[in-house]
């Protein structure tokens, strides 16, 4: 399966930084790969200009349920389609802590996502605790089963394997931790999916760089990364892409 690389930039970015996108352009020529740059909303527009003509899409890092309407402060999946945007972040870890976002809201912004036209990237992941408690499987289970919606197909779903004590830490699991997390999100898939399940991409994020990208491609089902901190530097992250084959 042709690996996804996505870019997280998180709540980093002003209208210099889409130098770094500039940079991208340069250093990953032919990659083997897809990219996908997902920075703050208020580049996104900038971002889609910027990447024209290359083979970069753009993404967003959430969106709302709803069309449109008195939601203060939201923005909607059609919003984001108008723009040019392709894909969109859901259920990260960080908002699910913060905002107490829960499987629920997270599979109505995913329909949402698929009735403007994008594609879903659904981030789930155990805690440190739950790891400890060998929990981590389960919990990422009953996230998947909560988070997906019926309009998910393999063409506008990925799902984002983030444990969340990998994010931003440096740690990251075990090759065979990885392995045996996304076999089992695999093995879900395909009964929620049926045979489209197989096609259907799993990213591992947390913690992922260009120095230890080749190894963690290389476990089974890893069909690419949702990459925060290390998407920011364009020769970091392209690094990343260069490993993807
Ligand atoms: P990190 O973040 O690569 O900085 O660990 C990953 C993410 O939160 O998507």
């Amino acid at each position: 399966m042709r690996k996804l690389i996505a870019g997280n930039w998180k709540m980093n970015g002003l209208a210099s930084s889409l130098a770094e996108i500039e940079a991208l352009k340069g250093l990953t020529g032919e990659a083997a790969c897809d990219i996908v740059v997902c920075p703050p909303f208020t580049l996104v527009e900038k971002a889609v200009e910027c990447t024209k003509g290359a083979a970069i899409a753009v993404g967003a890092q959430d969106c709302h349920a709803q069309a449109a309407g008195a939601y203060t402060g939201d923005v909607s999946a059609g919003m984001l389609a108008e723009i040019g945007a392709r894909f969109v972040i859901l259920g990260h870890s960080e908002r699910r802590l913060a905002y107490k976002e829960m499987d629920a809201a997270v599979a109505g912004k995913a329909a949402a996502v698929h009735e403007a036209g994008l594609t879903s990237i659904i981030c789930v992941g155990e805690t440190r605790a739950e790891r400890d408690e060998g929990r981590a499987i389960d919990v990422v289970r009953a996230q998947l089963e909560g988070s997906i919606p019926d309009t998910a197909t393999s063409s506008n779903m990925t799902i984002a394997y983030e444990p969340v004590w990998a994010i931003g830490t440096g740690l990251v699991p075990t090759l065979e931790q990885i392995g045996e997390v996304h076999s089992s999100i695999r093995h879900m898939l395909e009964e929620r999916l049926g045979d489209d399940g197989r096609r259907v991409r799993i990213l591992y994020g947390g913690s992922v760089k260009a120095q230890n990208a080749k190894a963690i491609f290389g476990v089974s089902n890893v069909d690419g990364a949702l990459v925060g901190g290390a998407s920011l530097k364009a020769s970091e992250f392209a690094g990343i892409i260069l490993a993807a084959v």
